[in-house]
């Protein structure tokens, strides 16, 4: 959880109506935002048609332009409404909440399973056996209680050679034929360039599921137009990033309107992005964020917003991954960035210490304090040491 200058806890709300009352926000104003939620919370009909819709690349397939990730989505009544709301895409993984956000995303869709396109995850370097991979899906497929998913991807891939494993295509290839999987893809934090171009030069590959925001799109921003242009999906994460790390900043605090929603609509003026997976675990982030897909915004708001991730820019981690493979001592920095954000921006600490120390004893910032000097060199002047230090406070 993120904490104001007080050191108070601030979740993404209070952020806004601390905002709200040193700035004008007009977009999604924290009162009009309430009783939104509040309305969706004790609405039983559907509500009216409003959300936009893009193909998925060669899948053909019509996804929401929000998805919803469902890492910290417990609650079934926040699920339902986001179907009434028109979203018809949902992220799982094998390992988010030890598999329990598959056993609650199946509750929630029973009865309800042919409006979502199901997207899970497994974990392998490249090397894990396609015996084990479809056996890590049939686990998938009992805790979701489905017979199938729409879409499988291989879950983090840090380099090309995953994405090109003949081992992972027998896999795919096999769990297609049995009918356990309609689509395949992959998704990637750290050198999304290598990932996203391997999986397009493979031609094996439906979806990519990348980092996008204002403060990567100079980076993964080409590759994710050349996906689009081959026939290849784009599901995008992390969107809210930017507001994440910047609230706590005077920059964001300057915005007119809100911040979150600029970050969504940010990612969704990309025409080359199919849709923005965000966790929406409350009513009231279902409601800030369906908003924010269905609300116009104007060039003047979207630069505005632009030039405050700018002007926070240096010194702010981009989980751009250019640190990855630096440490001497073996310390696995990208990843230790990702969970910090995890716990500071999304406020998500169990998800952050679950992760931090799943890490080999290596691979932590255990071994920071004893360093004279750090020599990670961080193109974005991230103060890499200090960060690390306090990350491993927070999280060990
Ligand atoms: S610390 Fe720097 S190099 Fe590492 S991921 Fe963050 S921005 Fe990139
Ligand atoms: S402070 Fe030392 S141990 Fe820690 S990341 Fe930097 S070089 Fe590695």
């Amino acid at each position: 959880m993120a904490r104001d200058e007080a050191g108070r806890e601030m979740t993404r709300r209070d952020f806004l109506r601390h905002a709200a009352a040193g700035a004008a926000l007009t977009v999604g104003a924290v009162s009009g935002l309430g009783e939104l939620s509040t309305a969706l919370a004790k609405t039983t009909e559907n509500q009216p048609a409003g959300m936009p819709y893009r193909i998925f690349g060669r899948t053909k397939e019509r996804v929401s332009l929000l998805g919803m990730g469902t890492i910290r989505t417990k609650n079934p009544a926040v699920i339902h409404k986001a179907l009434d709301l028109g979203v018809n895409f949902f992220d799982t993984a094998e390992c988010y909440r030890g598999g329990n956000s598959e056993i609650d995303l199946g509750k929630a869709l029973k009865g309800r399973r042919d409006q979502a396109f199901v997207a899970t995850k497994w974990h392998t370097n490249g090397r894990t056996p396609a015996k084990d991979l479809l056996a890590s899906l049939d686990e998938s497929l009992q805790r979701l209680k489905m017979d199938h998913v729409d879409l499988i991807q291989i879950h983090g891939a840090k380099s090309a050679g995953p994405v090109k494993s003949d081992e992972l295509w027998e896999a795919f290839t096999r769990a297609r034929e049995a009918g356990k999987v309609r689509f395949n893809g992959v998704t990637t934090h750290e050198n999304q360039v290598a990932v996203v171009r391997a999986a397009i030069e493979t031609k094996r590959y439906d979806a990519v599921f990348v980092v996008h925001n204002a403060l990567t799109a100079g980076t993964v921003g080409p590759a994710i137009a050349e996906a689009h242009k081959a026939g290849v999906g784009v599901m995008v994460m992390k969107a809210l990033a930017p507001a994440h790390q910047g609230k706590r900043l005077a920059a964001f605090r300057e915005l007119k309107g809100n911040p979150y929603q600029r970050a969504i609509q940010w990612v969704a003026k990309d025409p080359n992005v199919s849709t923005v997976v965000v966790d929406m675990p409350t009513f009231d982030e279902l409601a800030e964020d369906y908003q924010a897909v269905t609300t116009p915004v104007t060039s003047a708001q979207l630069e505005e917003f632009e030039g405050a991730v700018t002007r926070i820019a240096a010194g702010t981690c981009h989980l751009c991954g250019a640190c990855t493979g630096q440490c001497p001592a073996g310390v696995k920095v990208a990843d230790i960035m990702r969970f910090s954000l995890y716990h500071d921006g999304y406020g998500d600490r169990e998800r952050a210490v679950s992760l931090y120390r799943e890490l080999p004893p290596g691979a932590t910032a255990a071994v920071c304090g004893d360093c004279a000097s750090c020599r990670v060199v961080c193109p974005w002047g991230v103060p890499v040491k200090s960060q690390l230090e306090r990350t491993h406070a927070v999280l060990a």
